[in-house]
Formats: C-alpha cells, sequence, structure tokens
C-alpha cells in the first residue's frame, strides 16, 4: 500500500472493490463501506429515491416526507432533507431506520466518486467530496491501476459526451454517471470506443440493474 496520512482514509484494494461494487449496481445489494462516524451522504442535500418494491423502508418513512419521484413511474418516491440538508430519518447523528434504510442508502459509496474521478467536483456536494477525497485505493498489480484509469476515461466520456446515454440512463448525477462509467469501464481498457458502441453497452447495463433508479442519488 502506498503512504498514507492521518488525513487519508484506506479504500481497499481497487480490483476487489471494484467487483463487489459491480455487483451491488447490479444486485441492489449492500456495500460494506467503512464509514466510521460519517455521515456526508445522510447530510449533503440529496434525494433519497425508494422504490416501490422496498416495503419496509416505506412502512417505516412518515408518507409526509415522501414524494413522487420525478420522471419514474408511479410508485417511486423520493424522501427529501430539511433546511440543513439533513435527512429528516437522521437522529442524533444515526440513521433511525438504519436496518430498513432505502436501497440507495444500502448501495451507495462514495468511493465510485474517486474511482472515477468526481471525488472534488464542484458539482458534488462538499459534505461528500470533503470526505470522497480522503479515500485512498491500494492496487494489487499494474492491471488493477489500468482498471482505474479505464473507469476514470470512461467516466470522462460520458461526461463529455451525454448523447452516449441511452433515455432510460435518466439525467445523472455525477454519481450515477460514475456508476454508469464501472458498468462500460471494460471497454475503455486498452481501447476508445465510440459512442454509439457505449450507449449500446449501456442499454444492455441498465437492463440488468435490479433496480437502477437506486443510483439517482
Ligand atoms: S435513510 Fe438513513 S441512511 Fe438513508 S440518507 Fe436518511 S439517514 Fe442516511
Amino acid at each position: 500500500m502506498g503512504d498514507v496520512s492521518d488525513l487519508d482514509l484506506a479504500a481497499g484494494e481497487f480490483s476487489a472493490w471494484l467487483a463487489d461494487m459491480r455487483a451491488a449496481i447490479r444486485s441492489g445489494g449492500a456495500m460494506d463501506v467503512p464509514c466510521g462516524t460519517c455521515t456526508a451522504c445522510c447530510t449533503g442535500s440529496q434525494f433519497v429515491h425508494v422504490g416501490p418494491d422496498e416495503t419496509d423502508a416505506l412502512a417505516d418513512i412518515p408518507a409526509e416526507l415522501l414524494f413522487p419521484a420525478p420522471g419514474l413511474p408511479d410508485g417511486h418516491v423520493v424522501l427529501g432533507y430539511d433546511d440543513r440538508g439533513h435527512c429528516p430519518m437522521l437522529v442524533d447523528g444515526r440513521c433511525s431506520i438504519y436496518d430498513h434504510r432505502p436501497r440507495t442508502c444500502r448501495t451507495y459509496d462514495c468511493r465510485v466518486l474517486v474511482a472515477a474521478g468526481f471525488a472534488d467536483d464542484e458539482d458534488v456536494p462538499v459534505e461528500i467530496s470533503r470526505r470522497a477525497t480522503r479515500w485512498r485505493f491500494d492496487h494489487r498489480g499494474e492491471s488493477a491501476r489500468m482498471e482505474q484509469a479505464a473507469v476514470e476515461r470512461a467516466a470522462t466520456f460520458l461526461a463529455d459526451h451525454p448523447e452516449a446515454l441511452p433515455p432510460e440512463a435518466g439525467r445523472p448525477s455525477l454519481t450515477r454517471l460514475a456508476a454508469l462509467a464501472i458498468e462500460v469501464a471494460d471497454l475503455f481498457v486498452d481501447a476508445q470506443p465510440d459512442v454509439v458502441g457505449v450507449r449500446a453497452a449501456l442499454s444492455a447495463a441498465l437492463a440488468q440493474m435490479r433496480d437502477s433508479s437506486a443510483w439517482r442519488r
């Protein structure tokens, strides 16, 4: 592992993280993120999508805090935030519905922003950027470095070519763009694909995600 300062956070080995992240994006499963006491993603003025199948979360969140999710079918809702930018389910610095938190919260991992090279982008909420810029990945070898470089190239390509995004990708936040970049990064390992190829790969990837809306955050 490279040198880690007091402010740096060990993000883990990149290739292993990438495999877990890909599985979580596809399945909507939870990521094991070493958040410690950080609640940046709960206090960063984020709308949290909740799907109609998330009955546990929907039962625990007061109905008056939920609003129809723009651009999604009936039944999809979002949980908003208060005038400080805090999720209303955050009580005394902890998620009050942790065991039943929405899928969006379970899959969220701010290390995607690092992998994509977006961590210090001005469009990332400052609380999340402050945390994300501290992560440092470890690399098992040159192939792991090439994988990370490919994710970064894919993310830059998607940011520069919005026409590569199929309609079902929605209007992505940088977090969602980073997740989509992870899905198509293999195309960028030793080639520079064109817009048509990337768009087709994204359509195929979105079709395989259990609930791609979870990455709207
Ligand atoms: S539901 Fe819980 S984990 Fe999700 S943003 Fe709110 S406080 Fe954070």
